[in-house]
């Protein structure tokens, strides 16, 4: 990997990159996700504030048909205030959460679903500038189509669409969710891949 030195910063060394907390100002703490105010100490010995959502992790599942389609799930997200199409998803509970039970217990329970075979596809940071958020991305195949049993806040619909149908979505701004637009890209790379 190649770095490139930005003008002004000519005389950093990357060694002095790191941010360090010096006191937290601020938390305010939920079930799975807490958020927290910090003060920092940047690499030229100022000071600044870091706001950020303490996160537990979280897990996504694209889970594709033996014919090729995909199950997709409807669900209101109150913080865009529309009504999304992303595969199903959920949080980790706590660190000991292991994240492909976790996956399968949501596929199950978001659409009725079971699988034979499950891959992780990928893990990303969904937003490090403001989360600790890591998500794990599996590919469930072998599915076995069954009855949903959301959780009681949780209100949802499954929508099953082609590929190409679904990515004509992502291109119009339907499908806007990131774990669901990178899942449909990984999966397609994976398969040029294993060409
Ligand atoms: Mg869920």
């Amino acid at each position: 990997m190649t770095t490139k030195t930005i003008p002004g910063a000519a005389r950093r060394k990357t060694a002095e990159l790191r941010e360090t907390r010096i006191r937290t100002l601020g938390r305010l703490p939920g079930k799975a996700v807490s958020f927290r105010v910090d003060e920092v100490r940047l690499p030229d010995g100022r000071k600044a504030v870091r706001g950020y959502m303490e996160h537990a992790g979280a897990v996504a599942v694209l889970p594709v048909l033996d014919d090729g389609r995909i199950v997709f799930v409807r669900q209101h997200r109150y913080p865009v205030g529309r009504d999304t199409l992303e595969i199903p998803a959920g949080k980790l509970n706590g660190p000991g959460d292991d994240p492909a039970a976790r996956a399968r217990a949501e596929l199950g329970e978001e659409t009725g679903c079971t699988a034979r075979r499950l891959t992780r596809l990928l893990s990303f940071w969904p937003s490090t500038a403001f989360s600790t958020e890591i998500l794990h991305i599996y590919l469930a195949r072998g599915l076995r189509e069954g009855v949903p049993c959301p959780d009681e806040d949780e209100f949802v619909e499954t929508v099953i669409l082609g590929f190409r149908e679904a990515w004509a979505l992502v291109r119009s701004g339907r499908i806007k969710d990131a774990k669901t637009v990178i899942a449909l890209q990984a999966w397609k790379i994976k398969e040029l891949e294993n060409r």
